[in-house]
């Protein structure tokens, strides 16, 4: 937004011919209207008129709320959003819509982010042709394109001698992982040298298969990625590609164990379950999809226009195309196959306190048989915990729902290590030993969320999303000071958007995290226990807030948002334990691939945790008690990618779901400006707007 002096010296285009204003509309957000009188200072109203014709007053206080001005008309379509003579929020999502719904434009730059509005609707913009025209090519020159970005990215690779990311970010459906595929897809068309080997292929090998078992089909995209990817390309000298490297964030694990309506597991299973019938199947005793319980609770269980079947050949395809040999891709399936069984475990009632499994029961015993573990133990571990007192050790029966809960626990662990294994043995076959000369990273993350209830997911992904945004002010900031050397310009301090408070309030020494892990070591601790805590040191912070309204949640001020946080479920989702017979069950597994996947790791057994502050990693002294929270883990993940986009020159794509109903260049005002605002395009124009004039 304009300041008060800006606003003071545009006090003279309120008459004459620039007589035009945007003013708030409930409906459409902004909508154009005429001022019918000159203004004077001291006006308390201004008369306007709309476009169907009414005429009204429009209120004004103290001249500080004087509408924003619209454009002239030439201006309005403009490729670069900071082109415009007037930059407010009006203007970006004016601009935005005109292209997007009359001249069919889905990309427009606003300085050096590009905005993509998902069109959902194939263009014929992405082919080879397309790539070769943007290749060599400068930024400005051609029409803004994610290709453009692309080719920016490369072509400062080469003459920089710097590496490169390009982080694209967005809501959910918004189109960050079609995106990210073409930015991908662009560096392995331009970096291709005719006759060479396969290696680009390879890399955009990873992304079918990191799809199958990472993503699934939600009520907001049939496609959606449920983990964060930050995926590095690996150049020569020569910039041609020589393999590739990624990196995962925060899998969303209870999707293996629970799928709202509408909503599916991972399509991996789908794809496994649609082959049941295919001879080299036969073993895993498979089902339909409709009769495994961890694939049918959301409902139906196909998606209008995907075939399972079809896409497994496609999955088993790409990890031969990876190297990844039939007996890898039969390891993967028989964990696969394990976790479906596993969840049609029958676990019984046996009064209020007791749970019990038929020793017969099928499902468990193919586990068994597949997982190599005995059947007798799971029987016995799944519906027992062992309790150890000072003088003994007891067993003790578990109601019913613990007992479900520990088959969901081990489900849900099994297949993160899966997960985890898949996309280590990809990396392995994408790795380039000691030659890489440059790289490219690109990051497809979860944009800012904010629901009806919000959760601990939610937290961490916010919590992320404002470490980017700090990214993203900092180095507009350092371009906008350069900007400023370079022009010999008095260095003034311009006010921008620092987001510290807010992260530190998140992750600083007795932060909301620290706190958490802290109850999290109590074995008596609690969800409310902790939300008190918060209350009590925390209360003070301007960012935090204390719902008027409720003792379950907390409210954390957002860069983007207020949103707040139910407290429930917090200290399981960030203990994520699993009951230690049952692990001790999977370590003696005869199968290997199963018993590696629980071996104990370094960072599992407490000798050494390393902890990581905004400043400076800090080591944990050794205690067997510890354990790496997720939080934690969490935490230390993104300090590690901080690290790396900061020692990288960035290039940022927001993506824009239009609208809800998934239809092809519609375009709903009020979805396209809440997401304006989370992504930060705003605030980035109100940086522009207060530096711009001054250029
Ligand atoms: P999530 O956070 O749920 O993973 P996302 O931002 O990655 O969402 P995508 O899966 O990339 O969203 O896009 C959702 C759908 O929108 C795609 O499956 C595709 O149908 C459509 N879409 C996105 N971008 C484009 C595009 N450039 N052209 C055509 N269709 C697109
Ligand atoms: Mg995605």
């Amino acid at each position: 937004m304009p300041s008060k002096t800006d606003q003071c010296k545009e006090l003279s285009h309120y008459k004459g011919k620039y007589n035009r204003v945007w003013i708030p509309d409930a409906e459409h957000v902004w909508k154009s209207a005429e001022i019918l009188t000159d203004f004077k200072s001291g006006d308390t109203v201004l008369e306007i008129q709309l476009e169907d014709g009414t005429e009204l007053q429009y209120p004004l206080e103290g001249g500080e709320k004087l509408p924003p001005l619209r454009n002239p008309d030439i201006l309005v379509g403009e490729n670069d959003l900071t082109a415009l003579s007037y930059l407010h929020e009006p203007a970006v999502l004016h601009n935005l819509k005109v292209r997007f719904v009359e001249s069919k434009i889905i990309y427009t730059y606003c300085g050096i982010i590009l905005v993509a509005v998902n069109p959902y609707k194939q263009l014929p913009i992405y082919g080879d042709a397309v790539i070769h025209a943007y290749a060599g090519q400068n930024m400005g020159d051609l029409d803004p394109h994610i290709f453009a970005v692309a080719e920016e990215a490369y072509k400062q690779m080469a003459r920089n001698n710097k590496n490169q990311s390009i982080i694209v970010s967005g809501e959910s459906g918004a189109g960050k992982t079609v995106s990210a595929r073409y930015a991908m897809r662009y560096f392995a068309v331009v970096s291709k040298s005719g006759s060479k080997t396969r290696v680009e292929d390879k890399v955009l090998a990873s992304n079918p298969i990191t799809e199958a078992i990472g993503n699934a089909k939600t009520t907001r995209n049939d496609n959606s990625s449920r983990f964060g990817k930050y995926t590095e390309i690996s150049f020569d000298k020569r910039y041609q590609i020589i393999g590739a490297n990624m990196r995962t964030y925060l899998l969303e694990k209870s999707r293996v164990v629970f799928q709202s309506e509408n909503e599916r597991n991972y399509h991996i299973f789908y794809q496994l379950c649609a082959c049941a019938n295919q001879p080299e199947f036969k073993d895993l005793r498979l089902l339909g999809a409709d009769r495994f319980n961890y694939t049918c609770l959301g409902g139906e269980t196909e998606i209008e226009g995907v075939d399972d079947h079809a896409d497994m050949a496609e999955t088993r395809r790409t990890f031969s195309l990876l190297g990844l040999k039939d007996s890898f891709q039969a390891d993967v399936f028989k964990v696969l196959a394990a976790i479906l069984h596993l969840g049609n475990v029958k676990i019984k009632e046996n009064g209020s306190e007791k749970s019990s499994i038929g020793s017969r029961d099928p499902h468990l015993s193919i586990f068994c048989e597949l997982m190599g573990v005995s059947m007798d133990n799971m029987c016995r571990w799944l519906c027992h915990r062992r309790i150890v007192l000072s003088a003994e050790t007891v067993v003790k029966p578990q109601p019913k729902e613990r007992a479900i809960n520990a088959r969901d626990a081990l489900a849900k662990h099994i297949y993160a290590h899966l997960f985890d294994w898949v996309i280590h043995k990809i990396n392995q076959a994408l790795m380039v030993p000691g030659k890489q000369h440059s790289f490219i990273g690109v990051l497809d993350i979860y944009g800012f969320e904010t629901f009806d209830i919000n959760s601990f997911e939610q937290f961490c992904i916010n919590y992320a999303n404002e470490k980017l945004q700090q990214q993203f002010n900092l180095h507009v900031f350092k371009l906008e000071q350069e900007e400023y050397m370079k022009e010999d310009i008095p260095w003034t301090l311009i006010d921008f958007y620092d987001n510290q408070p807010v992260i530190d309030l998140i992750e600083a020494k007795m932060g909301i995290l620290d706190l958490l892990d802290e109850e999290c070591l109590f074995p008596q601790g609690t969800d409310k226990n902790w939300l008190q805590k918060l209350y009590n040191f925390l209360g003070s912070n301007l960012h935090f807030e204390k719902p008027r309204m409720s003792n379950d949640s907390f409210v954390i001020q957002h860069f983007a948002d207020k949103v707040e946080y139910q407290c429930k479920g917090f200290l399981e989702k960030n203990r994520d334990t699993l009951y230690e017979e049952l692990v001790d069950i999977m370590r003696t597994s005869q199968f290997a691939v199963l018993a590696d996947f629980f071996k104990e790791k370094e960072s599992n057994s407490g000798q050494k945790i390393i902890k990581v502050t905004p400043a400076q990693p800090r080591v944990k002294a050794s205690n067997k008690q510890l354990r790496t929270t997720v939080g934690d883990k969490f935490r230390s993940s993104l300090y590690l990618l901080m690290e790396t986009l900061n020692a990288t020159t960035p290039h940022y794509v927001r993506c824009i779901k239009p609208n809800e109903e998934k239809q092809p260049f519609e375009y709903d005002s009020k979805r396209v400006v809440q997401q304006l605002r989370a992504c930060g395009v705003l605030e980035t124009i109100r940086i522009s707007a207060q530096s711009y004039p001054s250029r």
